[in-house]
């Protein structure tokens, strides 16, 4: 293992790679996640590159269709977060490499957590900072039938998570497509047909070759430890206005009540569980 500082809330794109390196990193990557896989924890929790083993020699992590424009997306308010889903089963977008190695990760969903504040929307806390909203990004592994059937496997899902902090008045234009979809889903169980494009603005940050990765759980229930995280710890700008309209979504059928906060506490893993969170940086830009 080699490590190299990084500094707070960049990504690390820039480095250049160590090409004189002569072992195996792949193989020691690979038994890594291999050993963290048994080393379960609830989620979220906080991060730190210090506490953090980094990794330099990882596959790149390979996101396929996510930017495509097949099918149909809908946006929907279910009453506890905002969710997108896509419809064209024969085009799902998928995951591989990195942490998930070969095994290839179903786009299932995304949704996305905030606060009453631009300063606690997030889950996890990066660095003891905390962002305006986090988006999780969720998949399952192909090789389980659908999400139920993978969530409680040990490697059933992997869930990508981005920040995004809100500033000034600035709209971030990719988000646009979702921040003024979310006006439509005001109501509870309403849902609103949104262009396939609509996860363009996650495209930069999940194009940095540096994440962290650990073994956690899902931050809903059923709470199931089956859930690989990778963060990208660098936050997505948007405006105050554009994290606002999620704030408006109703949570109850009465149209009284908002979705003021949908973020699960940190946990702290128990004192004889060693937590492994790994900083996972590939040479190779991801696809
Ligand atoms: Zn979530």
């Amino acid at each position: 293992m080699t490590g190299q500082m990084l500094t707070r809330n960049q990504c690390d794109c820039t480095t250049e790679p160590d090409t004189n390196r002569t072992d195996n990193p792949l193989g020691e990557a690979h038994i890594q996640v291999a050993e963290w896989r048994l080393n379960k924890v609830q989620s979220p929790i906080e991060l730190n590159h210090d506490d953090s083993i980094s990794h330099d020699h990882f596959e790149p992590l390979q996101f396929h269709g996510h930017w495509d424009t097949h099918g149909i997306a809908n946006f929907t308010n279910n009453g506890f977060t905002a969710t997108l889903r896509f419809s064209d089963k024969d085009h799902m977008p998928y995951l591989k490499g990195g942490p998930l190695h070969d095994d290839e990760y179903v786009f299932e969903q995304l949704h996305f957590h905030w606060s009453e504040d631009d300063h606690s929307g997030c889950e996890h806390i990066f660095e003891g900072r905390a962002y305006s909203m986090e988006a999780h990004v969720v998949h399952y592994n192909r090789k389980y039938k659908d999400f139920q059937d993978a969530h409680d496997k040990h490697d059933g899902l992997s869930v990508v998570a981005f920040f995004l902090q809100a500033s000034g008045d600035e709209d971030n234009d990719d988000f646009l497509k979702l921040s003024t979809a979310a006006s439509d889903i005001i109501s509870i169980n309403s849902s609103v047909k949104v262009s396939t494009e609509c996860m363009d603005w996650i495209k930069e940050s999940a194009q940095c070759k540096g994440y962290y990765t650990y073994q956690g759980s899902l931050t809903t229930e059923p709470y199931t430890e089956s859930v690989t995280w990778i963060l990208y710890p660098k936050p997505i700008q948007v405006s105050q206005e554009q994290v606002a309209s999620f704030r408006k979504l109703k949570c109850c059928p009465c149209n009284e009540h908002n979705i003021k906060k949908n973020v699960r506490p940190l946990q702290t893993p128990p004192e004889h569980k060693k937590l492994q969170i790994v900083y996972a940086r590939s040479h190779r830009q991801s696809e």
